[in-house]
């Protein structure tokens, strides 16, 4: 069964995202920091795919060794799954291109994992603004990719962008089982 992998920094509304995909009023929050307890979680969605909760990365405060652990997790993660249709990396729309977000994003790259992704919290801009943030976002990109990956612009708060998630994925889905 495909999976698809939700990644971002911490904060940038992954759970909410998780929660709003899944239906689910509240998620315990596991992600907690890297490094600690549990860092996986895996929900499965209308018994057709699976939707793996990464932990967050760029903590603020957390020791380089806690850094390399959860870069060593993450790494060991892509590797091993062989089932990983694509990943979704999560960004907070009101931030400028971020280095860290932009660093990752190579990173999948140079690995061959194709990744969409997700803007967030949308409801906090105008939407002159999300377009002029999101042009930021894709000049940025465009000096390091030959395009624009594909992308969602989402709000957990509004609902935003809920269906046209669901729908790529089901559409990959259908792809994947007619081949
Ligand atoms: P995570 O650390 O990435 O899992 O982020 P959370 O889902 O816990 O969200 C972090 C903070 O952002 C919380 O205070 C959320 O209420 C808030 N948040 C998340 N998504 C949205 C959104 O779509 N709109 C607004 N306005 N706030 C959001």
């Amino acid at each position: 069964i495909p999976e698809y992998a939700f990644i971002g920094r911490s904060n940038v509304g992954k759970s909410s995202l998780i929660n709003m995909l899944t239906n689910r009023k509240s998620l315990a929050k596991t992600s907690g920091r890297p490094g600690k307890t549990q860092l996986i979680n895996h929900f499965k969605i209308n018994n057709q795919w699976f939707l793996v909760d990464l932990p967050g990365y760029g903590y603020a405060r957390v020791s380089k060794k806690e850094k390399k652990t959860f870069q060593k997790f993450i790494t060991s993660y892509f590797e091993k799954r062989k089932q990983l249709v694509s990943a979704f990396v999560l960004i907070d729309i009101r931030l400028e291109p971020q280095k860290i977000d932009m660093e990752f994003m190579e990173w999948l790259g140079e690995n061959q994992i194709p990744f969409s992704i997700v803007f967030t919290k949308a409801d906090k801009l105008k939407p002159g603004a999300i377009t002029n943030n999101a042009a930021a976002y894709e000049a940025e990109m465009l000096k390091v990719w030959e395009e624009m990956p594909n992308y969602f612009i989402t709000s957990s708060s509004k609902g935003t962008g809920k269906e046209e998630l669901l729908k790529y994925i089901d559409q990959i889905n259908k792809e994947l089982k007619n081949q």
